[in-house]
């Protein structure tokens, strides 16, 4: 019971926080938008994630890496496919994506604890809605500002 309580009292806090909306905004081409997507629905049993490289706000390329921890509530990226992908990235990623099978589309206080790069994007994808919900955020400090996620072609 106790358990229990504390877990719902942890979702609710990670609704509650306010969050600010920067000016900029990530943009994908749609064609990058459904392989991040493609990606993280070809398995709804875990948590799937990967990083962006790219310039400015733009993504250049989406790069799948395996979530090691095969978890539905957790990832952890690892082995050859991370190290190419942050090379790809030049050790700087734009963005890094990873989704909730489960959860709210929002960080979690993991996710927000774990936030190791200020300049990037972290972009949750949360299944349990359809389409599925698709947010960015800026975690610094354990400050999280929301960035509007935008696709455009050309
Ligand atoms: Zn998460």
């Amino acid at each position: 019971m106790v358990a229990r309580r504390q877990v719902q009292l942890r979702r609710h806090r990670s609704w509650r926080y306010n969050l600010r909306v920067s000016d900029d905004a990530l943009i994908f081409t749609s064609a990058q938008f459904q392989a991040m997507l493609a990606h993280v629905l070809a398995d709804r049993s875990e948590e799937r994630c990967g990083l962006l490289a790219g310039q400015a706000n733009r993504v250049g390329a989406v790069l799948p890496v395996p979530n090691v921890l095969h978890s539905a509530v957790a990832y952890q990226m690892d082995g050859r496919e991370f190290i190419e992908a942050m090379t790809a990235c030049d050790f700087e990623p734009l963005g890094i994506f990873h989704s909730h099978p489960a959860g709210p589309p929002v960080p979690s206080v993991t996710d927000i604890a774990q936030a190791l790069y200020p300049d990037a994007v972290y972009i949750i994808i949360a299944l349990n809605q359809s389409p599925p919900s698709v947010r960015g955020f800026r975690i610094v400090e354990g400050q999280v500002t929301e960035v509007e996620i935008e696709t455009a072609d050309g």
